[in-house]
């Protein structure tokens, strides 16, 4: 057993690690250090946890962190990385779940000698605490369903959504009131399961209206939520660094989806309404004209050898064909040739936030050829060549020309105003959003059948 004093300390040199944490993951080149800060800030809290903080059965928090770390690990090995962001969903829903069972079992701690006004803000903790968990964990849970393709894509608009949001927002707070009138007296568990049950619908319904394309935000959304439920167990456990650790990560998920619903030029606020930018009800209106041209590996390595700027834009299909380093080969071919090559990165390019990055650090691409969206979207009339490898909502034109559209207004890479487009997919199937793409048949489009990693080393072997 080490002392409280210890015990303080470390938690306060713990969350100084996390905020280094935060701070390192903003920026790639120090990514790597800031998830060091990240494990070593968690080690430490851990310890002192387990040291300082737990003074009795200990048996019973041996076996668990055995059989949670052991799954984590197990899980955490097997995982594809084009299956990230479902496991990252099915963890956000785990601290939700995590946060109605400690509220549940802190409502029934036979320990617990609260009075007045503490009793009351106790109370409030508790049944906070339940509200959060409850929303994150039904919601993490359809996100998880929609992005590994368990539940439909497509919206699910019910008639008069927003009032029985409200309605369930009103009733929650009706029954919140109930709950600490009635604990008071020593009652309560009949209103704190309606809104556990209210707040499990509302996740439900909030995700379930989300269609395809609006993902990424409710999955930044859903990680600040599982931030707060943290907190909200903090606070019900009265755990400092618990309380810290969860608004660090419900504070930067929050800004994390301002910056996605600016990306994809949506409304904060529909966002937690849920069921924004649905209109057309996720159709795939869009008009296409023109015709298909094909086009073979060696005819693009032709291409891609005789143009001067390249411009190479990466979406969830590299991340299928694990493409990546067969990218970069094609790079260095190309720029030993003296071919400028950039890579153009749309903020929801594939399943999660940052995955291009990710990909393209991982088959070491350097930093400085690998531009975000706004840093190059202008430059497209200057491009010989844009390569489309496995994308195809973040670089459909009808998301700018066709208001009905389930993507209308989320501003895309305007590949089309290069000299030449080549488009590498397996089939004309759609992308993540359901909607047909106009691209594919404009005329200095031409399309490169195949599985991407199938297609680009054929490429390289004709360069
Ligand atoms: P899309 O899902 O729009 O398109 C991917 C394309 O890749 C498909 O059309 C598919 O066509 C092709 N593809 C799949 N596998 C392969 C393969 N092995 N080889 C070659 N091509 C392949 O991806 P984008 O990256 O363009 O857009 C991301 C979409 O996902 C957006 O709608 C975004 O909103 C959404 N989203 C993003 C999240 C994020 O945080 N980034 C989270 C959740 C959703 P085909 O089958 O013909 O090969």
């Amino acid at each position: 057993m080490i002392s409280i004093g210890i015990v303080n300390v470390s938690y306060i040199a713990a969350t100084i690690l996390f905020i280094l944490a935060l701070g390192g993951l903003s920026n790639q080149e120090t990514a790597r250090r800031g998830n060091w800060y990240g494990i070593i800030g968690m080690s430490i809290a851990l310890v002192a946890t387990v040291t300082g903080v737990v003074t009795q059965n200990y048996e019973y928090l041996l076996v668990a962190l055995l059989l949670g770390g052991s799954i984590g690990l197990i899980l955490a090995r097997r995982v594809q990385m084009t299956q990230m962001p479902e496991l990252v969903a099915i963890l956000h829903s785990l601290v939700g779940l995590g946060a109605v069972l400690v509220g549940f079992a802190t409502y029934f701690d036979p320990e617990a000698s609260f009075s007045g006004v503490e009793k009351t803000i106790h109370d409030i903790e508790i049944y906070l605490g339940i509200l959060i968990g409850a929303v994150t964990f039904s919601g993490s849970v359809i996100a998880f369903g929609k992005l590994s393709g368990r539940i439909s894509g497509n919206p699910m608009l019910l008639p008069a959504r927003h009032w029985l949001n409200l309605l369930l927002l009103l009733a929650a707070i009706w029954f919140g009131y109930q709950f600490v009138q009635e604990s008071a007296l020593g009652a309560g568990i009949n209103p704190l399961i309606v809104m556990t049950l209210i707040a499990l619908m509302f996740g439900i319904h909030m995700v379930m209206a989300i269609g395809g394309a609006d993902m990424p935000v409710v999955v930044s959304m859903l990680n600040s939520y599982s931030g707060w439920a943290a907190s909200a167990t903090g606070f019900m456990l009265s755990n400092d660094l618990l309380i810290v650790t969860g608004a660090l990560v419900g504070s930067s998920g929050a800004i994390l989806s301002y910056i996605m619903c600016r990306a994809m030029n949506r409304k904060f606020l529909n966002v937690i309404a849920g069921g924004f930018g649905t209109t057309s009800g996720g159709g795939s209106g869009a008009t296409v004209e023109g015709e298909i041209v094909s086009i073979d590996a060696e005819e693009t390595a032709a291409m891609l050898a005789g143009a001067k700027e390249v411009m190479i834009i990466p979406g969830y299909g590299m991340a299928v064909a694990q493409a990546q380093h067969t990218v970069y080969e094609i790079t260095k071919a190309l720029r030993a040739k003296k071919v400028k090559v950039r890579f153009g990165i749309h903020p929801v390019a594939g399943r999660m936030p940052g995955h291009m990055n990710v990909l393209l650090a991982e088959a070491k691409v350097p930093y400085d050829i690998v531009f975000e969206m706004d840093e190059i979207n202008e430059d497209f009339p200057d491009v010989d060549v844009s390569v489309i490898i496995g994308a195809n909502d973040i670089v459909n034109p009808s998301a700018l020309e066709e208001p009905d559209s389930p993507i209308a207004g989320m501003p895309v890479l305007e590949v089309w105003k290069g000299t030449t487009t080549i488009v590498l997919k397996r089939s004309m199937a759609t992308g993540y959003a359901g909607v047909q793409n106009p691209l594919f048949f404009k005329d200095n489009t031409r399309m490169l059948f195949g599985d991407a990693k199938d297609s680009l080393d054929a490429v390289l072997k004709a360069l």
